[in-house]
C-alpha cells in the first residue's frame, strides 16, 4: 500500500514463520519447508469486452492459491483489486493456513484473485469477470465443496460470491452439495445470518479479549476494557466498517478517526459511525461530512494519538517508514499483513502490543465454515430444536408459577425464546476468537514470546507439523 518497492507479502509471511519456527526445535526444517511451501498455484488470463470499439478487449491476470492440503477443502477470499499478483495471493493463502489452526476450522488455506481496477467496468462486465473466473477454476479442479471454497475478500462480497454459486451450479448440475462451493453468499442463496459482519464483528471480540488483560493493559497505561478506547480504523469497506461499528455500539470505543482512500474524517470527540457510512454511501468522499475535520491525507490519521489503530484495508499499510511515529498503543491488524516485518520490530521495540492479523480477523473464516457446515447438511441451525427448546422451557416456567403461586412478568416470560440462526452464528464466534485468544496468550506467557504474532505462529506451525505427523507422512 506504502511505496516500499520490493515488498513482498508471500516473504513477509514467510519471516513471520521463520522467527516462530525457531522456538520449534522439535519440528525439523524439513516439515517447516514443507509448511510454507504452496501447494498448487494455478495462474492464468482471460479477455473482458470493453466499451472501446478499437482495444476491444482487457486481458486480466487471475489466480488461485491452494497454499496447505494438509486439510481439505482448502479455503479463502476472491480479491478484486490492482494490487493482486502472484506473491500477494501466495502469500495471503498462506495467511489462510496458519489462521484456520489458530481458531480450529478444518480447513487448508487458499486465496485468489484478479489483478482489475474494478472502476474501470460496469456491473454487466463484472460479472462477466467473475463468471468466466469461476469457469476457469472449475476447469481446473479448483473449486468445489470437498476441494476448494472460495469467499469475499477486498473487492468481492455478496453479489460476486452469488455468481460464483450460480456458475458452478449450472456447470456442475449433479453435485449435490454445490452450495458449499463458496461462502459468503446472500442469504437467499444459502448463506448464512452473520456472515456479512462476521470479520468485523470478530475483530471487536479479539480486541475485547486483548484489552481484558489486566497486565497487558497497565503495560500500556491504559485500564482495562473497550469502553472508552480511542480508536481510529483505516478503510471504511466491509471489514472496516464493521469492526468500527461493533467497537462504537457494543464495546462503547470511541471512533475518533475514519480514513479512506480519498481523505479522513477525524474527532477526538467521536464520530457517530453509522452516519458517517450514510455520507460515505452517498458521497463516496467524507468531504463536507459534517462534526468532523476533513483530513485530506489519511494516512497522517495512522499518526495521530489513539488507543487503538485498527488497519482494515489492505497490506503493507505500517512500514519501517512510519512505524516509529505510529502513536497506538494497541494495533489491530483487521487486514491481512498490514504491518510489515520490519515495522513489527519497530513497534515490538516501542512496546505496542499488534494483535496479528492471522487471529484477529479470522471471524470471517469461522462463520464461513459454518455456513459451509449449513450448506453441507442443507438446514439452518437451531431449526430442528429452537420449538422443542421453547417448549421444555415454558413447562419448566409454568411449573415454577405453579410451585411459587407467582406469575412471572413478560420480560421473564421473553426468556423462554429459543435461538435464532443468528444467535447461535455469533455464540459459535464469540466461543472461536475467546478459545483462540487463550491459546496464544498462553503460548506467549509461557515461553516468554516478546509478541503475539511469534506466539500466534507457534500455536499454527505446532497444530499443522501434528497434523502431518498423524498423518504418517513424516516421522
Ligand atoms: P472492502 O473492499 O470491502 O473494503 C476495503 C476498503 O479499504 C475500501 O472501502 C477501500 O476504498 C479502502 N481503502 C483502500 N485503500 C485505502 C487507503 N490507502 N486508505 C484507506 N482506505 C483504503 O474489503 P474488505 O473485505 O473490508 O477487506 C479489507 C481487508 O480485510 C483486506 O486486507 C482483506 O484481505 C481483509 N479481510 C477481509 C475479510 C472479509 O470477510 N471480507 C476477512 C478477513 C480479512
Amino acid at each position: 500500500m506504502s511505496s516500499n518497492s520490493g515488498y513482498n507479502l508471500f516473504n513477509e509471511v514467510n519471516k513471520f514463520v521463520d522467527e516462530a519456527a525457531q522456538h520449534l526445535p522439535e519440528v525439523s526444517p524439513g516439515m517447516i519447508d514443507q509448511i510454507k511451501k504452496c501447494n498448487s498455484v494455478y495462474t492464468f488470463s482471460f479477455p473482458v469486452e470493453i466499451d472501446d470499439p478499437v482495444q476491444k478487449f482487457h486481458v486480466l491476470d487471475a489466480f488461485r492459491v491452494e497454499h496447505s492440503h494438509h486439510k481439505l477443502p482448502t479455503k479463502g477470499g476472491i480479491r478484486f483489486a490492482l494490487s493482486v499478483d502472484l506473491d500477494e495471493v501466495k502469500g495471503l493463502a498462506s495467511l489462510m493456513t496458519y489462521k484456520c489452526a489458530i481458531v480450529n476450522v478444518p480447513f487448508g488455506g487458499a486465496k485468489g484473485g484478479v489483478h482489475i481496477n474494478k472502476k474501470l467496468y460496469n456491473e454487466e462486465q463484472l460479472e462477466k469477470v467473475m463468471r468466466r473466473y469461476t469457469f476457469e477454476l472449475i476447469k481446473k479442479n479448483f473449486i468445489g465443496p470437498a476441494i476448494d471454497v472460495p469467499a469475499p475478500d477486498y473487492g468481492t462480497g455478496e453479489k460476486e460470491m452469488a455468481w460464483m454459486v450460480d456458475t458452478y451450479q449450472m456447470m456442475r448440475p449433479d453435485d449435490i452439495n454445490a452450495y458449499g462451493c463458496v461462502t459468503g453468499k446472500p442469504i437467499v442463496l444459502h448463506g448464512i445470518r452473520g456472515r456479512k459482519q462476521a470479520t468485523g464483528m470478530g475483530v471487536y471480540m479479539g480486541l475485547r479479549e486483548v484489552c481484558n488483560v489486566k497486565e497487558d493493559m497497565d503495560s500500556l497505561h491504559l485500564s482495562t476494557g473497550l469502553a472508552g478506547k480511542r480508536v481510529i480504523v483505516q478503510g471504511f469497506g466491509n471489514v472496516g466498517y464493521h469492526s468500527a461499528k461493533f467497537m462504537q455500539e457494543l464495546g462503547d470505543s470511541q471512533i475518533i478517526g475514519i480514513t479512506e482512500y480519498n481523505g479522513a474524517i477525524y474527532n477526538t470527540n467521536g464520530i457517530n459511525v453509522e452516519q458517517a457510512m450514510a455520507y460515505w454511501m452517498e458521497h463516496r468522499d467524507f468531504k463536507g461530512f459534517p462534526d468532523a475535520t476533513f483530513v485530506e491525507d489519511g494516512n497522517m490519521l495512522l499518526e495521530k494519538e489513539c488507543d487503538i489503530l485498527i488497519p482494515a484495508a489492505l497490506e503493507n499499510a505500517i512500514t519501517e517508514n512510519n512505524a516509529p511515529r505510529v502513536q497506538a498503543k494497541i494495533i489491530g491488524e483487521a487486514a491481512n499483513g498490514p504491518v510489515t516485518n520490519a515495522a513489527a520490530h519497530i513497534l515490538r521495540e516501542k512496546g505496542t502490543i499488534v494483535v496479528p492479523d492471522m487471529y484477529l480477523n479470522a471471524g470471517g473464516v469461522t462463520v464461513s465454515y459454518f455456513e459451509w457446515l449449513k450448506n453441507l447438511s442443507r438446514v439452518s441451525f437451531g431449526k430442528l430444536e429452537r420449538k422443542y427448546d421453547e417448549q421444555v422451557l415454558d413447562s419448566t416456567l409454568k411449573l415454577i408459577e405453579q410451585k411459587t403461586g407467582k406469575p412471572l412478568t413478560e420480560e421473564e416470560r421473553d426468556l423462554i425464546k429459543g435461538p435464532q440462526e443468528l444467535d447461535l452464528v455469533n455464540s459459535g464466534l464469540d466461543e472461536t476468537m475467546t478459545k483462540a485468544y487463550n491459546e496464544i496468550l498462553e503460548a506467549r506467557n509461557t515461553k516468554s514470546f516478546d509478541s503475539l504474532r511469534t506466539a500466534a505462529f507457534y500455536v499454527a506451525i505446532d497444530k499443522i507439523s501434528h497434523n502431518y505427523t498423524t498423518l504418517g507422512v513424516w516421522p
